[in-house]
């Protein structure tokens, strides 16, 4: 029972896809007295953060930040655009759009749920053909999750843009990037995104408590007729208070001055080399996995997670199990399989302030832990990701001296 010791050595592996290991840089960052939320020392950093956040969405339009989890700013996203009886159409990417469509049905909106087996990004085909039979454009919002936390499929956010544009339908288009921002490129204006919802605590490397709705002109103009009762998340009560670099009520302090340093982190790496990290690291990851011949979740290659990576364990094994065993004997968390897929997956998360070493540790936590548990695999996956890591470094020094 090693990680029952009083102590255990050495920096706990959170290989979950988010929460995600917080860089020392942000700790420090978040590690000062807390202010006055009215005073003018606030106001600079609130302008600071509520001006420089645009640039992680991609957008040059409002981005409204709450002291809230995920969960708040999908609610958020969904009550200030929406009416209690308007249809919605949602895809079921795994677990986290079932949850989102639940919660759409508690808020008294009427979701349509286009039904998938949890493996595949959302399809524009199916989204498209659904609204063009919506000859009356009942359907107000189209609502997809970027990149499903719970498969490690991508849904191709551009395309489904396109799908409802060559329906020629009116729609909304509400897209979760809580485990995409900052891992995955996004692109809130160029995408015809008009509410994107996003949570602090994945790529953006801060801890959970902070969350994001980046919006468009047409939901501003949306949020004047919708009927759906708010207070908390209303984004007419932030706007007044946000144009002066203030909120209506007490915002995270703390965990702003963590955003800001996060921001700062991220542009002076470059959102494209962030972006192509991330690409890296799953890259060795599946080539792990498929070295240990196991299977990875997502059947649709161009829908692969860079954020994450869902592997399969064999019938008759439990992917809890191991992971439980794995947390014993290396001091690592994997992510657990969600709702239908418990006991049947475990999730590498690989998103956040990982480099080469960090998933290399990570993956040789996996290859041990398959080890212990007794799962049949074959050797050698953490040797495939080091094999190609070097490569990629290789090609990078190459580069470099051109
Ligand atoms: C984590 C996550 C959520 C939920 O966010 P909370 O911060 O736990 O409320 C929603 N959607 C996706 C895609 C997520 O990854």
């Amino acid at each position: 029972m090693r990680t029952n010791a009083a102590r255990v050595a050495g920096r706990h592996f959170l290989q979950i896809p988010g929460p995600t290991p917080v860089p020392d840089r942000i700790l420090r960052a978040m590690d000062m007295p807390v202010l006055d939320h009215r005073g003018p020392e606030f106001q600079r950093l609130g302008r600071r953060v509520l001006e420089n956040i645009k640039g992680v969405f991609k957008t040059k339009n409002r981005v409204f930040i709450y002291p809230a989890s995920g969960t708040g700013a999908w609610e958020a996203a969904l009550a200030n655009v929406l009416s209690p009886g308007d249809k919605v159409l949602m895809f079921e990417t795994g677990h986290f759009a079932t949850l989102w469509k639940n919660m759409a049905i508690k808020l008294g909106l009427e979701p349509e749920f286009i039904a998938s087996d949890w493996r595949t990004g959302a399809e524009p085909e199916a989204i498209g053909a659904r609204l063009r039979e919506d000859k009356n454009h009942e359907i107000k919002a189209v609502c997809v999750v970027h990149n499903e936390t719970s498969t490690g499929c991508v849904s191709p956010i551009a395309a489904v843009r396109k799908a409802i544009d060559d329906a020629g339908h009116p729609a909304l288009f509400l897209v979760d990037t809580i485990s995409s921002l900052a891992s995955i490129d996004f692109h809130h204006d160029e995408w015809g995104v008009d509410v994107t919802v996003s949570g602090s605590q994945k790529g953006l490397m801060l801890p959970p408590g902070l969350s994001f709705n980046a919006v468009s002109d047409k939901a501003l103009a949306a949020s004047k007729n919708a009927k759906t009762p708010k207070l908390f998340w209303s984004w007419e009560e932030m706007i007044p208070h946000n144009d002066k670099g203030f909120f209506p009520y007490t915002p995270g302090t703390n965990l702003l001055y963590g955003l800001d340093a996060a921001i700062d982190m991220l542009n002076e790496e470059g959102l494209d080399n962030v972006f192509a990290r991330h690409d890296r690291h799953a890259e060795a990851t599946r080539r792990a996995v498929r070295a240990w011949g196991l299977e990875i979740l997502c059947r649709v290659p161009e829908h692969y997670s860079s954020s994450l990576t869902a592997v399969m364990v064999p019938e008759g094994f439990n992917a809890d199990d191991f992971r439980a065993k794995t947390l014993e004997a290396f001091d690592m968390s994997l992510g657990t399989g969600l709702t239908k897929l418990t006991g049947k997956v475990f999730r590498i998360g690989h998103l956040g302030d990982t480099n080469d070493l960090t998933i290399l540790g990570a993956l040789t936590g996996v290859e041990m832990g398959l080890e212990l548990s007794g799962i049949p695999h074959r050797k050698g996956g953490v040797q495939a990701a080091m094999d190609f890591l070097v490569g990629q470094a290789r090609n990078e020094a190459r580069i470099a001296a051109e």
